[in-house]
Protein backbone atom coordinates (compact mmCIF):
# COMPACT_ATOMS: atom_id res chain seq x y z
CA UNK A 1 0.00 0.00 0.00
CA UNK A 2 1.54 3.59 -0.92
CA UNK A 3 2.25 5.65 2.31
CA UNK A 4 -0.25 7.97 2.42
CA UNK A 5 -1.77 10.53 5.31
CA UNK A 6 -5.28 8.83 6.71
CA UNK A 7 -6.67 11.27 9.26
CA UNK A 8 -10.16 10.60 11.33
CA UNK A 9 -11.24 12.82 13.13
CA UNK A 10 -14.75 13.21 14.85
CA UNK A 11 -16.49 13.27 18.32
CA UNK A 12 -15.65 11.51 21.73
CA UNK A 13 -16.06 8.14 21.97
CA UNK A 14 -16.93 7.43 18.40
CA UNK A 15 -14.55 4.79 18.08
CA UNK A 16 -11.75 6.34 16.32
CA UNK A 17 -9.24 5.20 18.15
CA UNK A 18 -10.20 1.79 17.85
CA UNK A 19 -10.49 2.10 13.89
CA UNK A 20 -7.48 3.58 13.46
CA UNK A 21 -5.62 1.07 15.46
CA UNK A 22 -7.01 -1.57 13.36
CA UNK A 23 -6.38 0.11 9.79
CA UNK A 24 -2.71 1.02 11.45
CA UNK A 25 -2.04 -2.76 11.96
CA UNK A 26 -3.45 -3.81 8.65
CA UNK A 27 -1.73 -1.38 6.39
CA UNK A 28 1.61 -0.99 8.71
CA UNK A 29 0.98 2.45 9.23
CA UNK A 30 2.39 4.35 12.11
CA UNK A 31 -0.36 5.18 14.83
CA UNK A 32 -1.04 8.44 16.65
CA UNK A 33 -3.87 9.10 19.26
CA UNK A 34 -3.54 12.85 19.17
CA UNK A 35 -6.17 12.91 22.07
CA UNK A 36 -3.29 11.04 24.08
CA UNK A 37 -1.04 14.25 23.68
CA UNK A 38 -3.54 16.71 24.97
CA UNK A 39 -4.78 14.44 28.11
CA UNK A 40 -0.50 14.24 28.74
CA UNK A 41 -0.14 17.80 28.81
CA UNK A 42 -3.21 18.13 31.10
CA UNK A 43 -2.10 15.44 33.49
CA UNK A 44 1.32 17.39 33.89
CA UNK A 45 -0.75 20.65 34.34
CA UNK A 46 -2.83 19.06 37.19
CA UNK A 47 0.73 17.88 38.75
CA UNK A 48 2.19 21.36 39.09
CA UNK A 49 1.65 22.80 42.51
CA UNK A 50 -0.63 23.78 43.81
CA UNK A 51 -1.94 20.34 42.81
CA UNK A 52 -5.59 19.49 41.05
CA UNK A 53 -6.45 22.62 38.59
CA UNK A 54 -5.08 23.74 35.97
CA UNK A 55 -3.04 27.45 35.99
CA UNK A 56 -2.72 28.42 32.71
CA UNK A 57 0.16 31.04 32.33
CA UNK A 58 2.48 28.25 34.46
CA UNK A 59 1.00 25.97 32.16
CA UNK A 60 2.39 27.67 29.14
CA UNK A 61 5.67 28.63 30.85
CA UNK A 62 6.17 25.60 31.65
CA UNK A 63 5.59 23.57 28.23
CA UNK A 64 8.94 22.93 26.84
CA UNK A 65 9.88 21.29 29.84
CA UNK A 66 7.67 18.33 28.87
CA UNK A 67 8.89 15.70 26.81
CA UNK A 68 6.37 13.41 25.35
CA UNK A 69 6.49 9.80 24.33
CA UNK A 70 4.77 7.63 22.46
CA UNK A 71 5.73 3.89 21.96
CA UNK A 72 3.01 1.36 20.03
CA UNK A 73 2.78 -1.93 21.74
CA UNK A 74 0.94 -5.04 20.32
CA UNK A 75 -1.90 -3.59 23.38
CA UNK A 76 -1.69 -0.38 22.49
CA UNK A 77 -0.06 3.31 22.44
CA UNK A 78 1.93 4.03 25.99
CA UNK A 79 2.49 7.04 26.30
CA UNK A 80 5.15 8.53 28.80
CA UNK A 81 5.61 11.82 30.17
CA UNK A 82 9.34 13.09 30.97
CA UNK A 83 10.34 9.44 31.40
CA UNK A 84 7.55 7.94 33.01
CA UNK A 85 4.65 6.17 31.78
CA UNK A 86 1.41 8.07 32.35
CA UNK A 87 -1.25 5.26 30.21
CA UNK A 88 -3.69 4.85 32.87
CA UNK A 89 -3.36 8.43 34.59
CA UNK A 90 -4.59 9.85 31.42
CA UNK A 91 -7.49 8.29 31.42
CA UNK A 92 -8.67 9.12 34.49
CA UNK A 93 -11.82 11.04 35.41
CA UNK A 94 -9.78 14.35 36.11
CA UNK A 95 -8.04 14.40 33.19
CA UNK A 96 -10.84 13.76 31.27
CA UNK A 97 -12.54 16.76 32.93
CA UNK A 98 -9.74 19.38 32.38
CA UNK A 99 -8.58 18.28 28.71
CA UNK A 100 -11.07 20.31 26.87
CA UNK A 101 -10.09 23.29 28.79
CA UNK A 102 -6.37 22.48 28.47
CA UNK A 103 -6.98 21.92 24.71
CA UNK A 104 -8.61 25.35 23.85
CA UNK A 105 -4.96 26.89 24.99
CA UNK A 106 -3.22 28.22 21.92
CA UNK A 107 0.02 27.96 23.25
CA UNK A 108 -0.48 24.05 23.73
CA UNK A 109 -2.13 23.24 20.73
CA UNK A 110 0.60 25.04 18.44
CA UNK A 111 3.41 22.75 20.85
CA UNK A 112 1.18 19.49 19.79
CA UNK A 113 0.37 20.81 16.25
CA UNK A 114 4.30 20.80 15.12
CA UNK A 115 4.85 17.54 17.08
CA UNK A 116 2.10 15.92 15.15
CA UNK A 117 3.03 17.59 11.80
CA UNK A 118 7.03 16.17 12.27
CA UNK A 119 5.66 12.64 13.21
CA UNK A 120 3.34 12.70 9.82
CA UNK A 121 6.48 13.88 7.40
CA UNK A 122 7.26 10.66 6.06
CA UNK A 123 3.68 9.67 5.24
CA UNK A 124 2.51 6.05 6.02
CA UNK A 125 0.46 7.16 9.29
CA UNK A 126 -3.31 7.22 10.79
CA UNK A 127 -3.64 10.17 13.09
CA UNK A 128 -6.96 10.70 15.11
CA UNK A 129 -8.48 13.77 16.77
CA UNK A 130 -10.46 16.66 16.65
CA UNK A 131 -8.32 18.99 13.95
CA UNK A 132 -6.25 16.87 11.78
CA UNK A 133 -7.93 16.93 8.95
CA UNK A 134 -8.62 20.79 9.31
CA UNK A 135 -5.46 22.14 10.57
CA UNK A 136 -2.75 19.30 11.13
CA UNK A 137 -2.58 17.63 7.84
CA UNK A 138 -5.39 20.12 5.30
CA UNK A 139 -3.83 18.09 2.40
CA UNK A 140 -4.00 14.61 3.99
CA UNK A 141 -4.98 11.79 1.31
CA UNK A 142 -7.97 10.52 3.26
CA UNK A 143 -10.22 12.28 6.02
CA UNK A 144 -12.76 10.49 7.60
CA UNK A 145 -15.20 12.50 10.67
CA UNK A 146 -17.15 10.46 12.72
CA UNK A 147 -20.35 11.54 14.89
CA UNK A 148 -23.20 9.65 16.55
CA UNK A 149 -25.63 10.86 19.03
CA UNK A 150 -24.21 11.85 22.31
CA UNK A 151 -26.41 9.38 24.33
CA UNK A 152 -24.74 6.42 21.89
CA UNK A 153 -21.41 7.59 22.62
CA UNK A 154 -21.46 7.57 26.17
CA UNK A 155 -23.27 4.08 25.92
CA UNK A 156 -20.40 2.87 24.79
CA UNK A 157 -17.70 4.79 26.76
CA UNK A 158 -19.17 4.21 29.79
CA UNK A 159 -18.82 0.12 28.81
CA UNK A 160 -15.38 0.84 27.71
CA UNK A 161 -14.60 2.36 31.31
CA UNK A 162 -16.20 -0.19 33.25
CA UNK A 163 -13.77 -2.65 31.55
CA UNK A 164 -11.02 -0.62 32.40
CA UNK A 165 -11.76 -0.42 36.23
CA UNK A 166 -13.00 3.44 36.04
CA UNK A 167 -15.99 3.89 38.00
CA UNK A 168 -18.08 6.35 36.30
CA UNK A 169 -21.55 6.34 36.38
CA UNK A 170 -23.37 6.51 32.99
CA UNK A 171 -24.73 10.31 33.24
CA UNK A 172 -21.42 11.31 34.46
CA UNK A 173 -19.90 10.50 31.22
CA UNK A 174 -22.86 11.62 29.48
CA UNK A 175 -22.19 15.07 31.09
CA UNK A 176 -18.41 15.26 30.43
CA UNK A 177 -19.07 13.94 26.63
CA UNK A 178 -21.55 17.08 25.94
CA UNK A 179 -19.31 19.07 28.15
CA UNK A 180 -16.15 18.28 25.83
CA UNK A 181 -18.26 18.71 22.36
CA UNK A 182 -19.47 22.08 23.45
CA UNK A 183 -15.41 23.35 24.17
CA UNK A 184 -13.90 21.46 21.37
CA UNK A 185 -16.91 22.72 18.70
CA UNK A 186 -16.68 26.41 19.86
CA UNK A 187 -13.51 27.01 20.82
CA UNK A 188 -11.25 29.83 18.92
CA UNK A 189 -8.45 27.85 17.64
CA UNK A 190 -8.88 24.89 15.81
CA UNK A 191 -12.74 24.05 16.72
CA UNK A 192 -13.94 20.66 15.98
CA UNK A 193 -15.31 20.97 12.84
CA UNK A 194 -15.50 18.64 9.31
CA UNK A 195 -13.16 19.19 7.24
CA UNK A 196 -14.92 20.22 3.26
CA UNK A 197 -13.71 16.92 2.00
CA UNK A 198 -14.11 14.34 4.62
CA UNK A 199 -16.53 11.65 4.27
CA UNK A 200 -18.40 12.00 7.06
CA UNK A 201 -20.08 8.86 8.91
CA UNK A 202 -22.65 8.91 11.42
CA UNK A 203 -22.08 5.57 13.37
CA UNK A 204 -24.87 5.92 15.41
CA UNK A 205 -26.92 2.68 14.14
CA UNK A 206 -23.79 0.98 12.72
CA UNK A 207 -21.45 -1.74 14.44
CA UNK A 208 -17.65 -1.43 14.52
CA UNK A 209 -16.93 -3.82 11.81
CA UNK A 210 -19.94 -2.13 9.57
CA UNK A 211 -17.63 1.11 10.30
CA UNK A 212 -14.30 -0.29 9.75
CA UNK A 213 -15.61 -1.79 6.00
CA UNK A 214 -16.63 1.20 5.28
CA UNK A 215 -13.27 3.33 5.86
CA UNK A 216 -11.11 0.30 4.38
CA UNK A 217 -13.55 0.38 0.83
CA UNK A 218 -12.83 4.09 0.86
CA UNK A 219 -9.41 3.34 1.29
CA UNK A 220 -9.03 1.26 -1.39
CA UNK A 221 -10.72 3.49 -3.98
CA UNK A 222 -8.32 5.80 -3.25
CA UNK A 223 -5.56 3.87 -3.46
CA UNK A 224 -6.78 2.82 -6.82
CA UNK A 225 -7.03 6.26 -7.77
CA UNK A 226 -3.71 8.07 -6.84
CA UNK A 227 -1.54 4.44 -8.31
O1 LIG B 1 -9.62 11.74 21.74
P1 LIG B 1 -9.88 12.07 23.20
O2 LIG B 1 -11.32 12.03 23.56
O3 LIG B 1 -9.02 11.30 24.13
O4 LIG B 1 -9.42 13.60 23.31
C1 LIG B 1 -9.43 14.29 24.54
C2 LIG B 1 -9.60 15.77 24.28
O5 LIG B 1 -8.42 16.29 23.68
C3 LIG B 1 -10.74 16.20 23.38
O6 LIG B 1 -11.97 16.30 24.04
C4 LIG B 1 -10.25 17.57 22.90
O7 LIG B 1 -10.51 18.56 23.86
C5 LIG B 1 -8.74 17.38 22.83
N1 LIG B 1 -8.26 17.12 21.48
C6 LIG B 1 -8.09 18.20 20.63
N2 LIG B 1 -7.52 18.03 19.41
C7 LIG B 1 -7.13 16.81 19.00
C8 LIG B 1 -7.32 15.68 19.84
C9 LIG B 1 -7.90 15.87 21.07
O8 LIG B 1 -8.45 19.32 20.99
N3 LIG B 1 -6.54 16.67 17.81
Amino acid sequence: MQKMIIAIDGYAATGKSSLAKRLAKTLQFKYIDTGAMYRAITYFALQQEPKGSVHEKQLIAALDQIKLHFELTTSGQEVSLNGVNINKEIRQSDVTSEVSNVAKIPEVRAVLVAQQQAMGIEKGIIMDGRDIGTVVFPNAECKFFLTATPEVRAKRRHLEQMDQGIHESYEDVLDNIQTRDLIDSTRETAPLRKASDAIEIDVSDMTLEEVYQKIWSYILKKQSKTS
